[in-house]
């Protein structure tokens, strides 16, 4: 197949652009480099039936073509990183709306299956883990920035969904639940490349709150090998899915755990909420998904568990230090 992806040159996207050449299919990616990098994408360079175009969704004709051009679409171009949200809310609901729109609105021209990238922050404040596909979202107020990354993914779903009802334009929606990996920058806040970073460096490992929060990190060879079976499952058209791993860890656990694996001497310290990010900024105590959805529709279940993980991404990142190269 003729797969397009657009943030192709992102953490997520370039592990799957990497995948689906290895199964043969031809890959075009479309990335502006906001937050992705070339660095992500150097390696595909040059490789039978890999192309890149370095451009954005907002550009109307070129996505068109693209589109026209693919027989998949993976929409994954958006604005991530709760750092960046915070700091940069209007560029988040902006890219995050109307690249969507753009995307969606010419693929269903010619009804090209398109993959949303959704995640599992639309579940919001909700308690109720673990969280299922058909559960409500629990919002915080529109005066904490945080929450317009959920509600932008939310309304990207939202319109995916109105068109598959209005006009069968083919939809599969995707939660992600805390992927991590290799190539996986710290620079937008995201915990597991930036605790690496800091015991790498022997600087003080910021553990914001007071730790006890927990998560479910899913490594992104899960997700991409997720998204290849889900990519020939008809019956997944028109669902939502959560994708992710159900092994809970504490932060400062995983800050522990960190540490450990690193052999750093760096200390682990506390930093408050409104310091870290801003007054009054709200997190969620537990997300955990439910897997029963997917694993039902494709069998699946989460290979690499977060020992696993964090010493894969351990040894990308000493690459980058060993050879005296900037550690993101
Ligand atoms: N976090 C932290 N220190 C950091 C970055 C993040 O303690 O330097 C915390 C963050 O407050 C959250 C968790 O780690 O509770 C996961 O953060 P991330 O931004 O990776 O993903 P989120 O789950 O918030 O979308």
């Amino acid at each position: 197949m003729r797969v397009l992806i657009t943030g192709g040159a992102g953490f997520i996207g370039s592990h799957l652009a990497e995948a689906l050449l290895e199964s043969g299919h031809e890959v075009f990616a479309l990335d502006d480099l906001s937050t992705g990098s070339i660095d992500n994408i150097e390696h595909l360079k040059g490789k039978p039936g890999f192309h890149y175009t370095i451009d954005t969704v907002f550009n109307d004709s070129l996505v068109a073509e693209m589109i026209d051009r693919a027989d998949v679409v993976f929409h994954l171009a958006a604005a991530v990183g709760v750092k960046l949200i915070v700091e940069r809310p209007v560029h988040t609901i902006e890219t995050n709306v109307h690249g969507t729109e753009v995307v969606l609105k010419h693929a269903a021209k010619k009804k090209k299956l398109v993959f949303i990238a959704s995640t599992s922050e639309v579940y919001g404040k909700s308690v109720h883990v673990p969280f299922r596909e058909d559960a409500d979202l629990v919002m915080g107020a529109t005066t904490r920035h945080r929450w317009a990354y959920a509600c932008s993914k939310a309304l990207d779903e939202f319109l995916a969904l109105a068109y598959w009802k209005e006009s069968r334009q083919p939809v599969i929606v995707m939660r992600f639940f805390n992927t991590v990996g290799p190539r996986q920058t710290g620079q937008y806040g995201m915990v597991v490349p930036t605790f690496v970073r800091q015991a790498l460096m022997g600087e003080p490992i910021t553990v914001f709150g007071d730790g006890t929060q927990q998560r479910s990190f899913t490594y992104v060879g899960d997700v991409v090998g997720a998204l290849l079976k889900l990519m020939v499952t008809p019956s997944a058209i028109g669902q939502v899915y959560n994708v992710g791993n159900t092994q809970e860890v504490s932060i400062r656990g995983l800050a522990e755990r960190i540490k450990a694996a690193t052999g750093s001497q760096s200390e682990i310290v506390t930093i408050p909420y409104d310091q870290a990010y801003e007054e009054g900024f709200e997190d969620m105590p537990r997300r955990v998904p439910d897997l029963t959805k997917i694993h039902n529709a494709i069998g699946y279940v989460p290979q690499v568990q977060l020992d696993e993980i964090i010493e894969r991404v351990v040894a990308e990142k000493r690459g980058y230090a060993d050879a005296n190269r900037v550690v993101r």
